[in-house]
């Protein structure tokens, strides 16, 4: 089998640039079957060809985590631990974000630590990453007592710090984890299992929603379906070499 497919791409390589003509209605007919294929993904846009700077962004970072200080501009100050900014590369393609620290991560100070982290960590893997080629932060940053919900004023004065590392970053795409950060990185109350499998907008940005790690421990049976978002957020970061094909 394997000598038979090298034989006939060794065939069609020799036949390019005898035909431009030909060529051309190959790559056109070529491009179309891509196209056709990101729109039954669900994808409204392309990602830009080009990676963007890193010049500079790991000062921007720093920059919005030292305005941060030791900020006590909600409630939630009054009970953390740890400050939970958010950490990775600063120049990732991909930001994940999460809802807001557990106990772990309230304790060592850094985003998805525990069980539901572990299994983040293999979700990493599995999109070909190691866990400080992306960024990983969350809505908010101090953990609510009790792992309640963040209340809207909370979200209020938290949120902006989220946009501002990703405006800082700006990555290719976003993995929105739970309805939580779906919901808020979109500003709509639609359910995650409305928002999931399709490619959002923000300020330029796709965002691809799906379900939270935590929820994945409870429910294994989604992991399919966690898998499927992951393949369409890595068909838009890897949008460019499709392209070039
Ligand atoms: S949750 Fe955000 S806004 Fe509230 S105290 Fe923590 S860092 Fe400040």
């Amino acid at each position: 089998m394997r000598s038979t497919d090298h034989s006939e791409r060794t065939n069609d390589s020799e036949e390019v640039g005898k035909s431009p003509r030909r060529d051309l209605a190959a790559l056109a007919s070529s491009l179309r079957q891509h196209l056709s294929y990101q729109a039954m993904m669900g994808l409204e846009w392309l990602p830009p060809l080009s990676v963007p700077s890193t010049q500079d962004l790991p000062a921007n970072l720093e920059m919005i985590r030292s305005d941060m200080g030791e900020c006590s501009r909600c409630r939630l100050h009054s009970h953390r631990t740890h400050i939970v900014f958010g950490e990775g590369n600063p120049a990732a393609r991909v930001v994940l974000v999460g809802e807001g620290p557990g106990q772990e991560e309230d304790r060592l100070g850094r985003p998805f630590v525990g069980a539901a982290g572990k299994l983040l960590d293999k979700i990493i893997a599995a999109m070909g990453w190691r866990r400080n080629e992306v960024y990983i932060c969350n809505v908010i940053k101090c953990r609510p007592p009790r792992n309640r919900n963040p209340q809207p004023d909370e979200i209020e004065s938290c949120g902006p710090f989220l946009r501002r590392q990703l405006d800082a970053i700006r990555p290719q795409a976003i993995l929105a984890l739970g309805s939580f950060a779906a919901q808020f990185l979109l500003s709509t109350q639609q359910p995650i299992s409305k928002l999931r499998n399709r490619v959002h907008l923000i300020e330029g940005i796709p965002v691809v929603p799906t379900y939270h790690p935590a929820y994945l421990l409870r429910n294994p049976l989604q992991k399919r379906k966690v898998w499927e978002d992951v393949q369409l957020l890595l068909s838009l970061v890897r949008g460019e070499t499709k392209r070039s094909e």
